[in-house]
């Protein structure tokens, strides 16, 4: 049973936001006095919002941005959720958070292990930082695993912390809310659809409504964006529902700010086959098995929706004094575009040289690579692979409903970030 929220918007409640500053890893925020809703639209190329607001399927963004800001900004590489989630959380990039893959290769124990827990983050999140400012922090995703990798510490200091994943299981003592199906007034959804999604900016405005948060970082899964292009009928519709709550979250009084963890491309043949570059494949049929061995940093429960291919491996060496060798002859195959050995990976991706392989491979915009084809399931993959995880992924819109002072004018004008993006809404505005 789930009851009509009645919207009550309590205007007389901004005397009540902390305007405390805060710093968190060496950065300064000072947020006005109004809620703030940070959002990261999973896989959100800027071809998914050129197209919907020209079709008119977003007119709350398109007049949000008239007045706003809306530019582009470089992600993390690579370009996957859980090292961009962490990067904007800490406004950090991954060799300051150690996050570099939803998977790495333990150098310690030298087994594959996924990083869902908050133990492989190496600094605290901006989110506790600004709790302890005496912001009512709320951090609504739709995937578990984001949560439990991210959300430490935030119940512990008053705030919320659920997905639409396990919505069911929220409970005050671990997540700073009973009943949070009843606060949204919907019952949970499927994980796998659009709906996952609209569902978590559904809990941000209902908890901004209802006087519950006013520091909100909102995050999405690319679900939709991985089986649709911007031009498909069902995105256009799944953007048409962000815009009625990217809406809601404006009458509420926020200021709003969103980017992507990453962007989404076609990585098909010209017969719409997924363009597939196995790496441990090709390198053991030029050198040998011995001692080479590729990890696919994607990998990770969800991987329905892309068979665990994206457009960055690591390889892994027992000797690696063998990596230029093998660099160039990656460097020669069709497909690959660039092949660092571990000190320029860290150096030129912004890596942390204890997270990843003795090589790191990124593959073109419509080139994905992976393992052996015996590791991929292809079969789940109809209609195409649309996919991330390289640089072609790297660029992002970021997206804001405020114009711009002076000084982020110039920011935006130089090498601005999506791990930017919490700096933006505090302190961006003019
Ligand atoms: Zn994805």
């Amino acid at each position: 049973m789930f009851l009509s929220v009645s919207i009550q918007i309590n205007h007389t409640s901004n005397m009540s936001i902390s305007t405390t500053p805060f710093t968190a890893n060496n950065r300064s925020y000072s947020p006005p006095a109004q809620p703030i809703a940070v959002i990261c639209i999973d896989g959100c190329a800027d071809e998914y919002i050129s197209e919907s607001i020209a079709q008119g399927y977003m007119p709350r963004l398109e007049a949000m941005l008239k007045k706003g800001y809306r530019g582009m900004v470089r992600g993390a590489l690579p370009s996957f959720t859980n090292v961009n989630n962490s990067a904007i959380v800490t406004g950090a990039p991954p060799a300051v958070t150690g996050i570099c893959g939803n998977f790495f290769l333990n150098p310690e124990t030298n087994e594959e292990v996924m990083m869902n827990s908050p133990e492989f983050r190496r600094c605290d999140t901006l989110l506790n930082a600004a709790a302890d400012a005496g912001r009512k922090v709320a951090f609504i995703t739709a995937k578990e695993k984001l949560r439990t990798v991210l959300g430490d510490g935030i119940v512990e200091r008053g705030g919320i912390v659920f997905s639409t994943e396990k919505v069911t299981e929220a409970e005050k003592e671990t997540h700073g809310v009973d009943n949070a199906e009843d606060i949204i007034g919907k019952p949970q959804p499927e994980i796998y659809s659009g709906d996952a999604s609209v569902y978590v900016l559904e809990a941000g405005a209902a908890l901004v409504e209802q006087g519950k948060a006013d520091f909100l970082y909102l995050s999405l899964t690319d679900y939709m964006q991985h089986k649709f292009g911007p031009w498909d009928q069902e995105s256009l519709e799944f953007y048409k529902q962000l815009d009625d709550q990217i809406g809601r979250l404006l009458d509420a009084g926020c200021i709003v700010a969103a980017t992507a963890d990453h962007g989404m491309n076609a990585k098909n043949t010209d017969a719409g086959e997924p363009q597939v570059i196995y790496v441990q494949t090709l390198l053991h049929e030029k050198f040998g098995a011995e001692g080479i061995h590729v990890i696919c940093p994607i990998t990770d429960p969800y991987v329905v929706h892309h068979g665990a291919l994206g457009s960055l491996v690591m390889v892994h060496l027992e000797d690696p004094s063998r990596a230029p060798e093998l660099i160039d002859f990656l460097m020669r195959q069709e497909g690959i575009t660039e092949a660092h050995d571990r000190e320029m990976a860290a150096l030129k991706l912004e890596l942390a040289p204890d997270r990843i392989g003795d090589i790191t491979v990124l593959s073109g915009r419509d080139y994905v690579v992976g393992k052996t084809a015996a590791d991929h399931d292809l079969s789940v993959l109809k209609g195409g692979l649309r996919s991330h995880g390289g640089r072609y992924e790297e660029m992002v819109p970021l997206l804001l409903s405020e114009p711009l002072n002076n000084e982020y004018k110039l920011i935006a004008n130089a090498d601005p970030r999506n791990f930017d993006v919490f700096a933006f809404a505090c302190n961006g505005a003019s």
